[in-house]
């Protein structure tokens, strides 16, 4: 562009006085070159005939004596077209649709003008095209700039997030794991201070022992979860695949839930569904510890008298579980961040050892590794809330897909399976 505006001067021309008498004409085909080498389809063209239109118009009140920077709004249109998502290509195209103009501004004159008089005109549009070609330049530089600082803000949230989480885990593992550690020590005291009285029954040192199991059992639960979480954090979560029917499973957690149902005064209704009687590769172990997981978290935020059903469907090569609550519900903009492993943990102090007591807390594990096993199945877990509201309890439901057969195993072992479809029967 400047050898072409260092010849141009070399020839000494007269320098243009106003706007060449055929200008309309050149307009016109400039436009018309220009849409036919970019436009591809009709509708495009209409958009981009406009466009041209614009800057051609704009670039002769230029020569007429105009500032530059009457593009300046043109341009900054043409630049909103360089998207984040794209820039690299996006940038290019537009370079490329300003090489397209310059072109066929260059055809139109030489079209119409004689050849000094087209030399003249192209010279004195020259200005206008370095001063696009810089300032689109600009714009790509400033979409770049905001790109990066877009990228980086997001990763120092992410990291200040896990940063957070990581200190709030300690925090409450600390927490978590001393409470029934109290409650031990304080029962072993109590049995020490039973057992240094002569005249002690042994039947009153049995609430002691009680607590102290208790205590040790919470204990023991706790660390096995933080287990869990390094196992599928690691990828080291081993699955022992076998048939399993999920009805089986389900009629085992509703006996093992039925004291805290009760307690709460809550119904616990778990449907007869299609897909439930059916045979899953699974491994029943790490399944009943998923869905415990989340009929306990069902129950925790679900206030008394609540209802909690299980349903599902069966889908091409899935089965949908669905667990519904009455409870408080989840803010959309935590529904995704409640499955990450110590993240939004919540208030430190409000987390107890009442496994199913109302908005009992926990180490904020039971999420993460419902999540880690179901994926480990080849299968996958969201939630759908309306929101957070502990008045209005919009509920929750847990969705979880499952795939019929693990993919790693022979199908004729699950045929074999599939034909013996057994119903619980109320002792099983
Ligand atoms: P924990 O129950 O130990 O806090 P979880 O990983 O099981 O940890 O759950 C993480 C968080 O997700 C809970 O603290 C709670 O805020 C939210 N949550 C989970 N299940 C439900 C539910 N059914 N209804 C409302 N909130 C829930």
């Amino acid at each position: 562009m400047q050898e072409l505006a260092n010849f141009t001067s070399s020839l000494k021309l007269e320098p243009m006085k106003g706007l060449p008498e055929s200008w309309q004409q050149i307009q016109a085909e400039w436009i018309e070159n220009t849409v036919r080498v970019v436009g591809q389809s009709t509708s495009t063209r209409e958009n981009l005939h406009y466009l041209v239109r614009e800057f051609v118009h704009t670039t002769a009140q230029i020569l007429e004596g105009g500032p530059l920077d009457l593009l300046d709004p043109i341009l900054a249109r043409w630049a909103s077209s360089l998207t984040q998502t794209d820039l690299e290509s996006s940038a290019s195209d537009l370079m490329r649709f300003m090489g397209v103009l310059v072109t066929s501004a260059l055809e139109a004159l030489i079209t119409h003008l004689e050849p000094a008089t087209a030399l003249v005109t192209y010279k004195a549009l020259l200005p206008c095209f370095n001063y696009a070609y810089e300032r689109l330049a600009q714009h790509e530089i400033e979409a770049k700039i905001t790109y990066i600082s877009n990228h980086l803000s997001e990763v120092q949230q992410r990291l200040e997030r896990l940063d957070k989480s990581k200190s709030d885990f300690i925090a409450i593992a600390a927490h978590e794991l001393k409470t029934p550690l109290t409650l031990v020590e304080g029962y072993t005291a109590m049995l020490r201070e039973g057992l240094s009285q002569p005249n002690t029954d042994s039947g009153e040192l049995t609430p002691m022992l009680d607590g102290i199991e208790n205590g040790a059992r919470r204990l023991r639960s706790i660390i096995e979860d933080m287990i869990d979480v390094s196992l599928i954090d690691n990828q080291l979560l081993s699955l022992n695949f076998q048939p399993v029917w999920l009805n089986h499973l389900f009629a085992i957690l509703e006996r093992e839930f039925q004291p805290a149902i009760a307690e709460r005064h809550q119904t616990l209704k778990i449907h007869d569904f299609p897909g439930s009687h059916a045979v899953l590769m699974g491994d029943p172990e790490r399944l009943l510890q998923a869905f415990r997981n989340l009929l306990n978290n069902a129950i925790k935020f679900t206030p008394d008298g609540g209802k909690i059903e299980v349903n599902g469907r069966e889908l091409p090569g899935f089965i949908e579980v669905t667990i519904t609550d009455t409870g408080i519900g989840i803010d959309p903009d935590d529904q995704a961040i409640i499955f990450e492993k110590f993240s939004r943990l919540g208030n430190v102090a409000l987390h107890s050892s009442g496994k199913t007591k109302f908005k009992g807390g926990g180490p904020g594990l039971g999420l993460p590794i419902a999540k880690g096993i179901i994926e480990a199945h080849g299968g996958t877990i969201w939630v759908e809330s309306e929101g957070y509201d502990e008045v209005r309890c919009p509920g929750s439901t847990f969705h979880i897909l499952i795939p019929q057969q693990h993919p790693s195993l022979e199908g004729r072992v699950a045929d074999i399976f599939a034909s013996l479809t057994p119903t619980p029967t109320p002792s099983e």
